[in-house]
């Protein structure tokens, strides 16, 4: 799950990281009364969507005065701010960040996050902050260092002292962080983050670290013990199907093409995506119901593919093991029962019960093209999509 950079802000400011002072604001009027509260005289107007990029897509402006903040606050709310990030649709924005103008000598990069390969947390730093990191590093990768901190022990003093050298930091700086960089830690192991990205850490014109951006990502799973943090989660910045599907406790996750899939286990739903491709389609989404699905969560998935707009076929492919056929058919009739179906359906039915689910799908009446293995389900979806036999 993502936030917001004004709530990730609090949170790490919550953990003593240094951010400047700043309020969300919903509407002109509050950014209006969130300028009048902080006083000037430099303010940043920032839109808040789950999505970096923005000072480029004109979503970050520094203004100098409360008429600007108004005439900024009015441009940016209802925007669509299209940025690197978002892909070509953009993202409305909804709310804005009145933050407190920073004067900056030096922008850095910091980042955190979860090394699978060494089981520990990564620290990811550079000197070229406010950049693009990808671009850093593909074209000056020798600027970009890192080093991990062993979850057992935590950070040591010398974690600091080679963060500073590696990002030109001396003296008081070099202090400062070795206050920051356990703040930090903490925070990310606290929460349970996935992702902790700091792009700008800036050095002020009074010699201060501070936080001047900051995404950050939560791991799902560790979600049930953070419940201030479910708190933050903002809907409007997330696919809808993909908020239905994660109330069924349902692997869902959204793609562009065309082709709907309900399958069961991630590893089938891979090879569904793929011999879809190789028969010259694409899926629209990847869809896990998962071992042991009800009829409920089955009925759930079906409607959600069959909702989308983009689907011009379905394919169910389930191979029952624990998952039985006839749970499958029985989702597959209520939910067509429910919403109705107005496009092609090939179902393939292999495993436990299959016969048992065979006949619950025959009796239903519901025009189905039944396929016998996954290539001849993917070839027949594929031709009754694009008008073949
Ligand atoms: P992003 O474009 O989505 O990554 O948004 P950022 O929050 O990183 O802002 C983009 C850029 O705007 C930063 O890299 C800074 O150069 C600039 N910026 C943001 N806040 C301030 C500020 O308070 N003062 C000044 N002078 N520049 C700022
Ligand atoms: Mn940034």
């Amino acid at each position: 799950m993502n936030i917001h950079e004004h709530q990730a802000k609090a949170v790490l400011q919550g953990f003593g990281v240094p951010v400047p002072r700043g309020f969300a604001a919903f509407t002109v009027d509050e950014a209006v009364a969130a300028a009048e509260t902080l006083g000037g005289p430099v303010w940043v107007v920032k839109a808040q969507i789950h999505a970096g990029g923005r000072g480029k897509g004109g979503g970050v402006k520094v203004v100098k005065s409360i008429d600007d903040v108004r005439a900024e606050a009015q441009r940016m709310l209802g925007m669509t701010l299209v940025t690197h990030q978002t892909g070509p649709k953009g993202r409305v924005v909804r709310r804005l960040y009145i933050e407190e103008g920073a004067a900056i000598a030096r922008e850095l990069y910091l980042s955190m996050l979860v090394d699978r390969e060494t089981s520990r947390v990564s620290v990811v730093a550079s000197t070229e902050g406010g950049m693009d990191i990808e671009e850093v590093a593909h074209s000056t990768p020798e600027k970009i260092h890192t080093f991990s901190i062993d979850p057992a022990t935590g950070v040591f003093p010398h974690h600091s002292l080679i963060l500073s050298k590696s990002l030109g930091l001396t003296g008081d700086l070099a202090k400062q962080m070795r206050g920051l960089l356990p703040a930090l830690y903490d925070a990310f192991v606290s929460k349970d983050m996935s992702l902790l990205e700091i792009n700008p850490l800036i050095v002020t014109g009074d010699d201060k670290l501070k936080v001047l951006d900051a995404k950050v990502g939560f791991d799902d799973n560790a979600l049930f013990r953070h419940a201030d943090i479910v708190a933050l989660r903002d809907e409007t910045e997330e696919d809808e199907k993909e908020i239905e599907a994660s109330k069924y406790d349902l692997s869902y996750v959204a793609l562009d093409g065309e082709i709907g899939c309900m399958v069961n286990g991630a590893g089938l739903a891979m090879a569904t995506m793929d011999i879809i491709k190789l028969y010259g389609a694409e899926p629209a989404n990847f869809l896990d119901v998962g071992g042991g699905a009800s009829k409920e969560k089955v009925t759930a998935a079906f409607k959600i593919i069959t909702k989308d707009p983009n689907v011009k076929g379905i394919l169910v492919n389930i191979f029952g093991g624990i998952m039985r056929c006839d749970i499958i058919a029985e989702g597959v009739v209520e939910a067509v029962k429910e919403i109705g179906l107005k496009v092609p359906l090939v179902v393939r039915l292999e495993g436990t019960n299959v016969e048992l689910g065979k006949q619950i799908i025959g009796e239903s009446g519901l025009n189905v093209i039944a396929a016998n293995d996954l290539a001849d389900g993917a070839e027949k979806i594929v031709k009754a999509v694009r008008g073949g036999a």
